[in-house]
């Protein structure tokens, strides 16, 4: 559907046409989101679409006879897991959203379908991101699918399975010293400099829009609304998208007030988003010398936080860090237990999952674990490694 306009998620009357190109709100810099004439998404009018994230392009921004920049993204499985979830003694049904089986192996995928179809009506002929390694690789692909150049900056210690993916999709690699803020920052001189559109995480709208679709896609196959979301947090794009997707699906008359507690899984060695929910505070404070195996959560800050921060403490859920040992052994254990693809960060919200019931922490069902990639894209693990 058409988006109405594009709001500003600090102060709604800050409003931007959505038929123009778009960054973050001119007056103060937060992100903008998309809003909607009103979200018709008729349950049996989906049964005869595809299974991809565009069964739902009525609460997508797409126009009536557009066609989106798709390589099937999203109708991922949600996998029972009877085994470990009788071994946690969880008396809910638990289940993994396997995100892993996605075009480019995790659900970077979905942001970067909408973004990229948004970006090619809007005239691109050049797409710019920095990246944690995954979010380069998407963007990659779909600019290849659009035919539009891209240029992915990349941290230098990025795995080089990632650096090689972006490149073999035929993008330009530009290493940078630093981590994911000091690769945004380059992208967004790129974008000045070259005209480029800048598709950083919550630097552009669509992204979300895109992410929202992984609450759709729970709703539509378990009936109702999840008890329990635990949900490996980086830059927040997966948070805040669904959290916005369950405000539409009740818009669409799909559920009522309830909505799932979100729980935010960040790793011990970056954690500002766990940090600020603990502190009581509204946005997070950068953190310093990040550092941890499940690079998709190695994001020292984010411009989502604030966002973050409001979905986490509007679904009464909470935030927890967990080490590197554990979600190691915790993807392990999906991989090895349960056949699941699961990578670093699939196995820090099992490792968050366990920490959870260990504290009694009132868990209602479904409890659904996100795995948001394939273990096989950071190639081989250094031998010893915990
Ligand atoms: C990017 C990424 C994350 C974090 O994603 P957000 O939704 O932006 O917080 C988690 N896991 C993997 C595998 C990623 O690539």
């Amino acid at each position: 559907m058409r988006p109405k306009h594009l709001a500003c998620s600090l102060d709604d009357s800050h409003r931007f046409d959505a038929e123009r190109p778009a960054t973050t709100c001119p007056h103060d810099g937060a992100p903008l989101l998309v809003r909607y004439p009103r979200i018709a998404l008729d349950r049996s009018a989906l049964a005869a679409r595809t299974a991809s994230m565009w069964r739902y392009r009525e609460a997508l921004p797409l126009d009536d006879n557009e066609e989106p920049v798709t390589l099937g993204e999203g109708g991922t499985p949600l996998v029972r897991v009877a085994r470990l979830e009788r071994e946690l003694k969880l008396e809910a049904p638990l289940y993994v959203k396997d995100e892993s089986r996605n075009p480019t192996a995790s659900f970077k995928s979905r942001g970067m379908s909408a973004a990229v179809t948004r970006a090619k009506k809007h005239g691109a002929t050049e797409l710019v991101a920095p990246s944690a390694g995954n979010a380069g690789g998407a963007l990659a692909a779909y600019g290849a699918r659009a035919g539009i150049d891209v240029t992915v900056f990349l941290p230098r210690d990025t795995p080089p399975i990632l650096i090689e993916e972006c490149a073999t999709y035929g993008a330009r690699v530009e290493l940078v010293d630093g981590l994911i803020d000091e690769a945004g920052k380059r992208a967004a001189a790129h974008a000045r400099t070259n005209g480029a559109f800048n598709l950083a995480t919550l630097r552009e709208p669509y992204r979300i829009e895109g992410k929202k679709t992984m609450a759709f896609e729970l709703v539509e196959t378990l009936g109702s609304v999840p008890g329990t979301i635990v949900y490996p947090t980086g830059g927040g794009t997966g948070l805040v998208g669904m959290w916005k997707g369950f405000d539409e699906l009740q818009e669409a008359g799909w559920i009522g007030a309830e909505r799932p507690q979100m729980i935010a899984v960040q790793a011990e060695g970056c954690a500002p988003i766990v940090r600020a929910f603990a502190s009581g505070a509204e946005t997070a404070e950068p953190w310093e010398g990040a550092s941890t195996a499940a690079w998709g959560l190695r994001v020292p800050a984010a411009l989502g936080d604030r966002l973050m921060l409001q979905a986490l403490r509007a679904s009464s859920g909470t935030a927890l860090a967990v080490g590197e040992r554990e979600m190691r052994d915790e993807m392990h254990a999906l991989r090895a237990r349960e056949g699941i693809d699961a990578g670093e960060e699939g196995g820090a919200a099992l490792a968050a999952l366990r920490a959870l019931v260990a504290s009694g922490r009132a868990l209602p069902g479904p409890v659904v674990l996100f795995n948001t990639g394939s273990a096989l894209k950071y190639g081989p693990r250094s031998a010893g490694a915990s």
